[in-house]
């Protein structure tokens, strides 16, 4: 909890979940990927936190952007973005919404088969392409699986028939899976780029760039690597595997972005038990999975509780949402040690949650409005 975030708090009373965002602390952490990264260009992912004064405050320190859909296109404009510094990241994109993107002046696309290669030549032409490899996300708090990406061997071939397509064949982008607490998990991804570049040199297709994606943790109960590891890691890969011919290279962090420059406020509605014997007590928030807090999905992402009881004696705790659908539990098969104390009505803070929640948000479900964000 940084002192501004207390100080917002003490000031305003608690009416519903709310976001606080601490803008010193996004500016903090975009100068620490600055310091750790400094040859490489800046994306950040919109989707972590899509909140106008986040992406202003990056717009204005040098950020660029990584889009996924033409709303973010739209939002990291309306922040005074340039076309050139949005990069369309998303393997998944309508036929329509590339020609948009490409309207609007966007010349940067991924892409990580052949039809949507095909999309990107009829109606972006003269992009630069960027190829999406697959990647495991092991070692990843919240992996993303096979959902994206396409194996070495189909990068390569589809590459080579870009500039035939009337495309640039500009790069290699891969993501380590979010969360990555392991800064050593570029190694392999990097192995393969290059071998990747040499190949495709050898068939006269120079490639550029490597995208080195997302994945830079924020700290939740654990303490993770400080950002200067993943710079000097990463940067011992590339020198492991590019030697000195290095690449343009570019990073999309979200969750490190975002994620500790936020705490929820929120309010306790119920404590409970099932039986007069029960051992384990039900404490029920006005805000749960469907208010935000959609990564306690199999309990993966652990956020930090606070209380203003927390030097009290504690117990195993299941923490729950107010909503009625069985699955708002935030966590149960592992729960929380909370105060005995704690009363209905009091004030619970859940920590490090300024990453993939006001986004999470349902719209409405039950009645409850979707998570308010406020930037200070
Ligand atoms: C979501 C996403 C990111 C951000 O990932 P984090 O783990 O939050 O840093 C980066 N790149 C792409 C393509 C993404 O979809």
């Amino acid at each position: 909890m940084t002192d501004r975030i207390r100080d917002y708090l003490s000031a305003t009373p608690h009416d519903t979940a709310t976001l606080v965002v601490d803008l010193d602390r996004v500016r903090q952490n975009y100068e620490g990927f600055a310091r750790a990264f400094p040859d490489t260009a800046i994306y950040y992912a919109i989707k972590a936190n899509p909140a106008p004064e986040v992406l202003s405050l990056l717009a204005d320190l040098g950020s660029s952007f990584d889009a996924a859909s033409v709303p973010e296109v739209e939002m990291a404009l309306a922040a005074g973005a340039s076309p050139d510094r949005i990069a369309y990241s998303n393997t998944i994109k309508r036929e329509r919404d590339i020609a948009r993107a490409w309207q609007i002046g966007v010349r940067q696309y991924a892409f990580d088969c052949e039809a949507e290669l095909e999309k990107l030549a009829r109606v972006a032409p003269g992009s630069r392409v960027v190829c999406r490899l697959l990647c495991d996300g092991e070692g990843a708090e919240w992996p993303l699986s096979r959902k994206f990406g396409c194996v070495p061997e189909m990068a390569k071939r589809l590459l080579a028939r870009a500039p035939g397509m009337g495309l640039v064949p500009f790069g290699l982008q891969f993501h380590v899976g979010s969360q990555q607490t392991n800064s050593q998990m570029w190694d392999r991804a990097l192995a393969t780029c290059a071998s990747l570049f040499r190949d495709l040199a050898d068939q006269g297709v120079y490639l550029r760039m490597v995208n080195l994606g997302g994945g830079f943790p924020t700290r939740y109960l654990r303490d993770v690597p400080e950002v200067g590891r993943y710079g000097q890691s990463i940067h011992d890969a590339l020198r492991r595997h590019f030697g000195n011919r290095l690449p343009q290279t570019v990073i999309e962090p979200g969750r490190g972005m975002v994620g500790d420059a936020g705490i929820i406020r929120s309010e306790i509605v119920l404590i409970s038990r099932k039986s007069d014997d029960d051992p384990i007590r039900w404490v029920y928030l006005d805000i749960g999975k469907f208010g935000g807090l959609a990564e306690t999905m199999d309990e993966a992402i652990r956020y930090p509780i606070r209380t203003d009881h927390d030097m009290d004696p504690m117990e195993p705790t299941i923490l729950a949402g107010p909503t009625c659908d069985s699955v708002d539990v935030m966590y149960e098969k592992a729960p929380c040690d909370l105060p005995i104390s704690l009363q209905i009505g009091e004030t619970v803070l859940i920590e490090s949650t300024g990453a993939y929640t006001t986004t999470y948000a349902a719209n409405g479900f039950n009645g409850f409005a979707p998570l308010t964000c406020v930037c200070i």
